[in-house]
């Protein structure tokens, strides 16, 4: 089981400390110094961040910037050749990323990665096993009964409750995006990554993430960090954003003072479209 987290109960309230503890003087994502590189092109160049418990965080940036690039370091698929990445004071620079749900990471990905052969409640019950079974026959086989009323809570909570048995290729772009969310809660994740998860949606959907990001953050103490170009969404939601250009970190700050920053309006903002 994941050391951090209460298994009593199917909410995710009880996963984790309380925003705003005491114990939060330290930044609970620490990314210090970065450097990713594909061949001759220097992807990530020596960006550090800070992420604060209980937080929302936004990364954003033109496309290219090495958003994903640093998504991908922090949830372990790459291997940064330079820098450091702490959670929560323990360095995990070097561990594999099948090791971070056990540590409380949970990712979603640009690109849906879902099983659309399976059902919604498969998919989202595949995020409960992500640590112990070896084979998705295995994970599906005799959920318990708190695994199955964690499902059933997530898929309320992002809005499935009705698609329970609809195969996951079925559904619009929307849904699976927020079944992609709720597997992702279904590990009781302290850190959320989310890269891009508004991509797509429509207005409705975007407002009913907007809302569930934030209940995430205020009340079940999740930490998100998400890469995201609809800034509708971005500048609502976040605590604090980071702007990237060309693997460098260009700004970093509140939504209104990202706003009004002229390199960040050069870079990305000022330009007619969100998306460089
Ligand atoms: P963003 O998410 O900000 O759009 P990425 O992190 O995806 O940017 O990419 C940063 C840079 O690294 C881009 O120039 C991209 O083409 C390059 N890149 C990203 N992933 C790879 C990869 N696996 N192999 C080679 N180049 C890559
Ligand atoms: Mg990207």
């Amino acid at each position: 089981m994941n050391p951090h987290v209460s298994t009593s109960g199917a909410g995710l309230a009880a996963a984790v400390p309380s925003a705003g503890s005491t114990a939060d003087a330290k930044p609970f994502l620490d990314v210090s110094g970065i450097v990713v590189r594909f061949g001759g092109l220097l992807a990530v160049n020596g960006l550090s961040m800070q992420v604060e418990r209980g937080r929302i965080h936004a990364l954003i940036g033109p496309n290219g910037a090495g958003k994903s690039t640093t998504f991908n370091c922090i949830s372990r698929y790459y291997q940064p050749a330079e820098g450091r990445i702490v959670l929560d004071g323990e360095d995990i620079t070097r561990h594999r990323p099948h090791q971070m749900a056990a540590l409380g990471v949970a990712r979603t990905f640009q690109n849906l990665e879902l099983f659309g052969e399976l059902t919604v409640r498969e998919n989202a019950m595949l995020g409960t096993h992500s640590y112990g079974a070896r084979t998705i026959g295995m994970m599906l086989r005799r959920p318990s009964a708190e695994q199955r009323d964690l499902v059933d809570h997530l898929l309320e909570r992002v809005g499935l409750a009705d698609h329970h048995d609809t195969l996951a290729s079925n559904l619009d772009f929307g849904r699976q995006k927020m079944l992609e969310l709720a597997r992702a809660l279904a590990i009781k994740p302290r850190l959320l990554l989310l890269d891009e998860p508004a991509a797509g949606l429509r207005n409705r959907e975007i407002e009913t993430l907007d809302r569930l990001l934030r209940e995430l953050c205020e009340r079940d103490g999740i930490t998100v960090l998400l890469v995201e170009h609809v800034m509708q969404l971005v500048m609502a939601i976040s605590d604090r954003i980071t702007v990237m250009s060309f693997g460098e970190k260009i700004a970093e700050g509140t939504p209104e003072e990202v706003r009004a920053n002229p390199r960040v309006i050069d870079a990305y903002l000022g330009k007619g479209t969100h998306r460089g």
